[in-house]
């Protein structure tokens, strides 16, 4: 038996707890990781309140990465004993995910521990700081330099915002962080933050072109947000879009792409090829600096996670939080 949450829906009552869970029902998969350390990000608070239909199957463990060592291993790859991280491919949504002990998945949705990153500095930056850089990985395919301009993150004291403020800050851009808690003013500019730009300035129903102030953007929270952003973009501005923190519409115009030549990039990082995995890991090993990282990160015990997902969906949890899970 391992430790790990359970996720249930029996006669429509949606149920996570932490419990004993039998080995033998792992699922299928070519390799078994004993997890050190998961994460909690906006999607397995998403997944554990059934706040939104996150979850495919059920029962279901959550927990949509992961780092730890190989137990056992069929896959050419990996052998016994490897670290290994796991981010995305639909681990903790439609196939058993790290929010336990014991994770059984396909060798090859694993990358092996990108160096110098201990497991737990790479669950310090899980799924939200590998989504950051891969949003700075899409800003620099479309031209964008720190001689481009300024640029801004949005939820800015979340866990892609806070990994994104750092990466682009120490990489030499002018950065605006966008945050609903100007209280996080100090932490923000520990982080690089350059400008703290107010929430509300940005969230209620704006211009199709506003004041041309970015050159560069990362944005998680979509709906008016995106959409002001969108409008402020400099000539030629890049946008990229990775999250629904404030909604998952888009009321804008196509007034900052047809007259300004604005650029929006989706960004995902559930399905992204490998070679782009491996390049934010190795992106992140050089450009986020690891005493920033320790700051933005909080670390609990798995029992926790139940009680912090309500308040990361509230938006009251600050950086990110690793989950030690210690099989
Ligand atoms: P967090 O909860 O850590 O951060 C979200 C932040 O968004 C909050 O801290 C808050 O920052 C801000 N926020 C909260 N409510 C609103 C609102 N109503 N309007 C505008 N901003 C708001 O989550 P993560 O950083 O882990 O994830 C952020 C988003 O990115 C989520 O929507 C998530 O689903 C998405 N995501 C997408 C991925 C992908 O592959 N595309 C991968 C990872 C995440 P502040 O207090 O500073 O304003």
């Amino acid at each position: 038996m391992f430790q790990g949450i359970w996720i249930n829906k029996e006669d429509g009552h949606y149920s996570a707890q932490l419990r004993g869970i039998n080995k033998e029902q792992l699922p299928e998969g070519d390799v078994t990781v004993r997890v050190a350390y998961s994460t909690l990000n906006y999607k397995d608070a998403l997944a554990i309140t059934g706040a939104s239909p996150v979850v495919r199957q059920f029962p279901m463990v959550p927990g949509i990465d992961f780092a730890g060592v190989v137990e056992t291993s069929s896959h050419p790859d990996y052998k016994p004993g490897d670290s290994v991280v796991l981010n995305g491919w639909g681990v903790g949504e439609k196939h058993w995910g790290g929010l336990a002990e014991f994770a059984r998945v396909k060798g090859d949705w694993l990358v092996p521990l990108q160096s110098p990153f201990t497991l737990r500095q790479a669950m310090g930056i899980g799924t939200a700081g590998y989504t950051a850089m891969l949003c700075v990985l899409a800003l620099e395919r479309q031209g964008l330099t720190p001689a481009s301009g300024p640029v801004v993150v949005t939820g800015a004291a979340g866990g892609v915002g806070s990994v994104a403020v750092a990466v682009l800050a120490k990489l030499g851009y002018e950065v605006s962080a966008v945050t609903g808690r100007p209280e996080q003013a100090e932490y923000l500019h520990k982080l690089g933050a350059r400008h703290i730009v107010e929430r509300s300035t940005l969230s209620a129903p704006g211009k199709p072109l506003a004041k041309e102030q970015w050159a560069g953007a990362v944005d998680v929270a979509g709906g008016h947000v995106l959409a002001n952003v969108c409008a402020a973009m400099r000539y030629r501005g890049v946008v990229t879009a990775c999250g629904l923190a404030s909604g998952m519409d888009f009321p804008a115009t196509v007034a900052p792409f047809i007259l300004r030549g604005v650029t929006l990039v989706g960004v995902d990082s559930v399905m992204a090829p490998r070679p782009e995995r491996l390049q934010a890991w190795k992106r992140l090993a050089s450009d986020l600096d690891l005493g920033l990282l320790e700051s933005l990160t909080q670390e609990v015990p798995l029992a926790d996670v139940l009680k912090l997902a309500p308040q990361m969906l509230a938006g009251q949890v600050r950086g990110r939080v690793t989950v030690a899970v210690r099989g």
